[in-house]
């Protein structure tokens, strides 16, 4: 063993991370990570000197040899894997907030030992089931089930997409307890199955043909296992709050992901329109390029915001079951930002940007999903309304901008957009309009955050630029969320009256 496997468990943070960062930058220019990323998977020798530099140490606590599962040195690793490649990050995010820390925080301490020692000792992987062919937003309908028998949990189903299909060593199963007539109860619960064992072992059915992140292998799962009471995560109440608590705790540690990322299409960004003479000038001097460039730079200085805050609110030892509000609004706008900076990227690129081998190209698809996995973002932005409203009107207030002044996730910026957001609300709204409040609320949730770096001393070029930015997009949304008519769509379309040749 050598000494820097030796030492990564003590050595200060900040050696960590930019050992990782420089290992992790050089292995990829001698591999090149561009051709790596058109193939599926990763060559095994890859992974291991990957794994070599313990980047998992840092969500696992220190009493089993880990670095003790701080937020900020959480973030801190998926930036900098993000800034070289995203699915190398969410390999990580999937490992990290997926089963490292609810298994720290809700694992049995007869069986989290030997866990974390294969995760730092031999590069171990872990992910978490959820989803299934027939239950994917509704996943609290899912179907697989547990059954207690001779202190062993049976557990049968089928579950599908799940990062790291076929390749995860341990994962989080989870599944509803059906009792003696069979039904399903309304809670959920969680196992951990372990692969090595022939007990637990989990059927690949089949590998998707995933459109990006070609690095992540996913699937269709068959579940037919046998696991000891032990393997069982210990729930605080119920097993649905320990879900919110995962999951929320999760979506406000995405902006770790979405960090590196934004960061290094803005650089990428910044340097393509610097290089690039179109006819007499650079493409840095066009007025539409500076706004895109402004945009990107705004993304990078909310997602700093968002990590800032995370790094405050998101640790084990904090109950984020009740954080829905802040916890969706991170999620669901840093994956529309990183969606947003790609197409960014690969306009400004021209068509050297859409080629699959281009980071930026390859970020469309690979920035895709995170719209849609861990609660697609429709849902969310109009579960953050939710909230608001059932606030508001517990407040007795229909005023949004006297609201969001006296909510503690608004109120400093809310004073900014005091002008804009001066108007009632009253009744029920249609979704589309809850989803345009939905997301004007996150980007004020996301401003106050920044607020809050800024007054720490975050660069006040980046927060002015930034707020301007949100206003203009505030403005957009308030603009939608009043004009929405209920337009529905035409459920069958008569075929001779829609095609226009038939008219000419
Ligand atoms: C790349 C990738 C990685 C994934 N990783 C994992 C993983 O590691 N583990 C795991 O268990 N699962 C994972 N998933 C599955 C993912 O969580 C589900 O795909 C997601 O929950 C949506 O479920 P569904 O695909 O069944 O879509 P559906 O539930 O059929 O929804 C389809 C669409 O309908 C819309 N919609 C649904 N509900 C609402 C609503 N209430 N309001 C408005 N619109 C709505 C949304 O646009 C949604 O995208 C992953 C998926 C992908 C694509």
């Amino acid at each position: 063993m050598n000494a820097l496997a030796l030492d990564y468990s003590v050595v200060s943070y900040q050696d960590f991370l930019d050992r990782f960062k420089n290992s992790l930058s050089s292995l990829f220019q001698k591999e090149n990570i561009d051709k790596l990323s058109l193939s599926r998977g990763l060559p095994p020798n890859i992974w291991k000197e990957i794994l070599n530099l313990k980047p998992l140490s840092v969500a696992i606590p220190k009493e089993f040899g880990g670095r003790g599962v701080k937020v900020k040195e959480c973030l801190g690793i998926l930036s900098a894997a993000s800034y070289e490649s995203l699915p190398l990050s969410l390999t990580f995010g999937i490992n990290i907030a997926l089963f490292l820390e609810p298994l720290a925080k809700y694992g049995n301490d007869l069986i989290k030992g030997d866990i974390f020692k294969h995760f730092l000792d031999y590069g171990a992987m872990g992910g978490l089931m959820i989803t299934e062919p027939e239950y994917g937003s509704d996943a609290l309908n899912m179907r697989t089930q547990n059954e207690l028998k001779d202190q062993t949990y049976h557990i049968k189903g089928t579950k599908h997409w799940q990062g790291l299909t076929g390749l995860a060593n341990y994962w989080l199963i989870t599944s509803r307890n059906a009792n003696a007539e069979g039904n399903l109860a309304r809670d959920v619960d969680f196992f951990i199955a372990d692969t090595h064992q022939p007990e637990q072992n989990i059927e690949v059915k089949e590998y998707y043909d995933n459109a990006g992140l070609y690095m992540i292998p996913y699937g269709l799962n068959k579940i037919d296992i046998k696991v000891p009471e032990k393997n069982k995560l210990i729930p605080e109440s119920t097993g649905l709050k320990l879900m919110l608590d995962l999951l929320h705790r999760s979506r406000l540690q995405f902006p770790g992901m979405g960090m590196g990322f934004l960061k290094r299409m803005m650089n990428e960004a910044m340097t393509q329109c610097k290089e690039r003479i179109v006819g007499a000038s650079n493409l840095f001097t066009l007025d539409q390029v500076q706004y895109q460039l402004a945009k990107l730079q705004s993304f990078f200085a909310l997602s700093s915001a968002m990590c800032a805050k995370s790094t405050l609110i998101s640790g084990i030892d904090k109950d984020v079951s009740a954080s829905g509000i802040h916890a969706n609004s991170m999620k669901a706008f840093v994956t529309d930002m990183m969606q947003e900076a790609s197409q960014i990227l690969v306009q400004v690129s021209g068509a050297k940007g859409y080629r699959i081998s281009h980071i930026g190209g390859r970020g469309i698809m690979d920035s895709r999903p995170f719209q849609i996995f861990e609660g697609s973002n429709e849902m969310l932005y109009t579960q953050i309304s939710e909230g608001i409203l059932k606030d508001m009107k517990k407040k007795k207030t229909e005023n949004l901008a006297d609201y969001l002044a006296i909510n503690d996730l608004t109120k400093d910026a809310a004073t900014l957009y005091q002008k804009e957001l001066n108007f009632n609300i009253s009744g029920p709204l249609s979704q589309r309009k809850m989803i345009d409040l939905g997301k004007i609320i996150s980007r004020i949730v996301t401003v106050n955050d920044l607020i809050e770096l800024n007054n720490a001393g975050f660069d006040q070029e980046l927060t002015d630029n930034s707020v301007e930015i949100i206003r203009q997009e505030i403005v957009t949304l308030i603009a939608s969320m009043n004009h929405h008519k209920n337009i529905n769509a035409i459920c069958d379309i008569d075929q001779t009256k829609s095609d226009w040749m038939n008219f000419f």
